[in-house]
């Protein structure tokens, strides 16, 4: 018996756990495979130096980098800045990214990675120096057959961009399918930014069916308006929803006529924020989440809905945009009140699913249409929102559960027919 004193140790490191734990009850899972896939099979820290602007000071920073589970392919998950980041945050995320490939079948085992620093207290230059050097510092645990970055919170195409030349240059040529979510001129693929967003409004209409309600005239909430909540507000538009709330770190914005959502991409273009766009009243996080909607979109940073202040959410079907943005209570209170949720791990697999498209496509050197990438991507999504509804129904257990179960029943069943080596 090993200890379980556990470098990773961390308040969200323990959720992904309990939620593991839970549902490997549920499944009755072989023990040994249980004990296995609690921990993380790589995870890495560095700290690295790099140069500020003024060329006299050099600061040190963290990196991580874990690779979850190894079995099932080349490893993927992306790669996140922010003041916070923790190597328990890293490893909770490696494991969520595990179970999302397997939820929507991708040949893929999960990783994350991520810098603990506050990427808008950086100059581009200085982002540039970061993003090479940490690079460099887990060059030979990354590439196309072993394991791929993709962007995350705080991250871009620019930041893959560097990280996909730096890679190359010591490669000495050139090596596109390194990470995913790059620029399309180096091999990115169109329709990746949009990803994540529009395969999260992609299963409203099968949810809005499934609890029985119309998805024309919607009103829609939306938390966060990055690369993802941006996406999925121009989604729900599209499918005739109301978007009436959205918010970012400044602050949020509420009209019960409907945002115009368009004109609030511009604004945010040319300021960097929602705050101060006219066209609505100005609204707090917590008066966003309390509003009166049929359905929740948090689509920025996690547990940001919690034992607090989960009971005010009126929304009937929240769609988890963010990784983990309920806590294992918020998920309880919210479903208790009959609260849809379509969580994360199958919500928001839209961006990997498209990466792996890009890495299918940098492989092969064969590019597809858009077309064929947004066809494609719904394909994937609603059948794995139907096998997942089904293990619903037939388990009598909720979304999160079922979408586990199969992404933990997966992933077992490779492991298991793989066998210990030696
Ligand atoms: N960071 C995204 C996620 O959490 C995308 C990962 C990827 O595309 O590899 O799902």
């Amino acid at each position: 018996m090993i200890s379980d004193q556990m470098e990773w140790d961390s308040p969200m490191y323990a959720e992904a756990v309990a939620q593991f734990e839970n549902v490997s009850e549920v499944m009755n899972l072989d023990d040994n495979v249980r004990e296995r896939l609690k921990r993380p099979q790589r995870a890495m820290v560095v700290t690295f130096p790099f140069r500020r602007d003024d060329y006299k000071e050099v600061d040190t920073l963290f990196g991580y980098r874990v690779q979850h589970l190894l079995t099932m392919g080349p490893t993927k998950g992306g790669i996140r800045y922010a003041e916070d980041v923790n190597l328990g945050e890293v490893a909770a995320l490696a494991m969520l990214m595990t179970w999302k490939c397997a939820i929507v079948g991708l040949p893929f085992g999960g990783a994350k990675g991520g810098v603990r620093v506050n990427p808008r207290g950086l100059s581009r230059s200085e982002l540039q120096r970061v993003t090479r050097r940490y690079t460099a510092e887990i060059i030979n645990f990354i590439g196309p057959e072993q394991d791929i970055p993709a962007p995350d919170l705080g991250t871009d195409e620019q930041v893959m961009a560097w990280m996909m030349d730096t890679y190359s240059q010591h490669a000495g040529h050139s090596v596109p399918g390194v990470v995913t979510g790059k620029p399309p001129e180096l091999g990115g693929t169109i329709a990746r930014r949009e990803a994540t967003g529009r395969g999260v409004i992609s299963l409203l209409p099968s949810s809005a069916s499934h609890v029985g309600m119309n998805v024309s005239g919607a009103r829609v909430v939306i938390h966060g308006f990055g690369n993802v909540g941006r996406y999925a507000a121009i989604a729900a538009t599209e499918l005739g929803c109301s978007v009436i709330a959205v918010s970012d770190i400044s602050g949020g914005v509420y009209n019960s006529n409907g945002l115009e959502i368009a004109k609030l991409g511009k604004w945010v273009d040319e300021n960097g924020v929602v705050e101060g766009f006219g066209g609505g009243d100005v609204i707090t996080q917590e008066e966003l989440f309390a509003l009166d909607c049929e359905v929740l979109v948090p689509a920025a940073v996690g547990g940001v809905l919690h034992a607090d202040n989960a009971s005010s959410v009126k929304a009937r079907i929240v769609l988890e945009g963010a990784n983990n943005p309920l806590t294992l209570d918020a998920d309880e209170i919210i479903r208790d009140q009959g609260g849809f949720i379509v969580p994360d791990v199958l919500c928001n697999a839209g961006g990997v699913t498209v990466s792996y498209f890009e890495w299918v496509q940098d492989v092969q050197k064969y590019f597809w249409s858009e077309n064929e990438i947004v066809g494609r991507l719904r394909e994937i999504m609603s059948r794995a929102f139907q096998e997942v509804l089904a293990i619903a129904e037939d388990k009598k257990v909720d979304m999160r559960t079922a979408a586990l179960i199969k992404g933990i029943k997966r992933v077992t069943d490779a492991k298991l027919v793989r066998g210990v080596y030696p």
